[in-house]
């Protein structure tokens, strides 16, 4: 009995199972933190890691997932600490890309930034609104380099070219509307100097060509005749005493009767002939295509035609009429005439038929 009483409550076998049963409970505990612990860490890897197709982001992160399936399965700790050693050089492997990627990223961000900074300085700009507003620009820009973080640079960046982009579209609608401008300008002063050339050619009085623009036809068409063997010819025409028709009517009328008579010769020819007044009462027409002997006939009809009209002086049917007649040179251009060789034949042939008489046509050929 006493013996009994004098027994430990435990006895040591169950001292040993109990003390090591608590160990081993709290061994497991450690071991349950270390395992939550384990898979928190390798979440935050999984976090750390960049979304970027080029690192291969999604395999590095599938890879920690299975490391983390392994630490929560009943694996054995030798096998369990060789897959990790294996693991481990892969993760590090993709620490160190991750690392570079991001600092190629901030150089070529910085590269920007300066590219658009020097961008700036050089711009040369005439509007003094948008240059300032580039300048601020610029401006901003700088101080985003100052940035560290990289997330910062890159919205603020975005923000800057965004806002630059609404710089330039602006001063693009300007440019159009200057252009559009400018545009309407060159239209005008080219249709002013289309006018001013027209008036330059053309003989105030009767609206034909002047000496002018005959003298610049004439170089143009002998200048064609080194190409080409089609024949042309010179009729000058001049009005047979047109000083008394001044006299006896006056000026006026006189300028008058210079305007019927370019009109008549104007409805006499064809659309590729040329009519031109040549000085005071005297016209040319160059005949196009017409040889010595067309030429002389058609000269002969003109000055038939004249000579059959009967020209009022004033509207009044009681007034005097007045006739003129005129007299026309004949010249044709022959291989290695100039302009004035052919109208020095032709004033010849007028002097002859001023001679001959007046009211007729005589041509030369030398
Ligand atoms: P001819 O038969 O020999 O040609 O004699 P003409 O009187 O016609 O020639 P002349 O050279 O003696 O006189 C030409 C006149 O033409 C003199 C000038 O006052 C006149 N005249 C020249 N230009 C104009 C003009 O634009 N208007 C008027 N009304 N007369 C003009
Ligand atoms: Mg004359
Ligand atoms: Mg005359």
């Amino acid at each position: 009995m006493l013996n009994f009483l004098n027994r430990s409550p435990n006895p040591p076998e169950e001292t040993d199972i109990r003390s090591l049963t608590e160990k081993a409970a709290a061994i497991q505990e450690r071991c349950d933190v270390y395992s939550r612990s384990i898979t928190v860490i390798l979440h935050f890897l999984k976090a750390f890691a960049l979304d970027v197709q080029e690192l291969q982001s999604d395999r590095f992160k599938e890879e920690i997932e299975e490391i983390n399936e392994r630490f929560q399965a009943p694996e054995k700790p030798k096998r369990l600490e060789l897959q990790f050693e294996q693991r481990k050089e892969s993760i590090l492997d993709f620490i160190d890309r991750q690392q570079a990627y991001i600092k190629d990223r901030e150089r070529e961000l910085r590269d920007i930034i300066d590219l658009l900074t020097r961008a700036m300085a050089n711009l040369n700009v005439e509007n003094r609104d948008f240059y300032q507003r580039i300048n601020h620009q610029g401006e901003k820009i700088i101080k985003i380099s100052a940035l560290d973080d990289i997330k910062k640079i890159k919205n603020a960046l975005k923000e800057e070219v965004d806002q630059m982009r609404q710089i330039v579209q602006l001063r693009e609608e300007q440019e159009q509307r200057q252009i559009r401008l400018l545009a309407g300008q060159v239209t005008s002063l080219q249709t002013e100097l289309e006018k001013t050339r027209e008036k330059a050619m053309t003989d105030a009085l009767t609206g034909i060509y002047n000496r002018q623009a005959l003298d610049d036809f004439m170089a143009e068409r002998i200048e064609r005749s080194h190409m080409s063997n089609a024949e042309f010819s010179l009729l000058m025409i001049d009005i047979d005493n047109f000083k008394q028709i001044n006299d006896k009517f006056g000026h006026l009328i006189g300028d008058r009767v210079l305007v019927a008579l370019a009109q008549k010769c104007r409805t006499s020819i064809r659309g590729e002939d040329f009519l031109a007044r040549y000085g005071g009462e005297e016209f040319i027409i160059h005949l196009e295509g017409a040889g010595f002997r067309n030429a002389l006939k058609k000269a002969q009809q003109l000055c038939n035609t004249i000579a059959s009209v009967r020209y009022a002086t004033s509207d009044s049917a009681t007034d005097e009429y007045l006739s003129m007649t005129i007299s026309i040179g004949v010249s044709q251009f022959k291989k290695g005439d100039t302009a004035a060789d052919l109208i020095a034949r032709a004033d010849k042939a007028l002097y002859d038929a001023k001679h001959k008489g007046k009211n007729c046509v005589v041509g030369r050929k030398s």
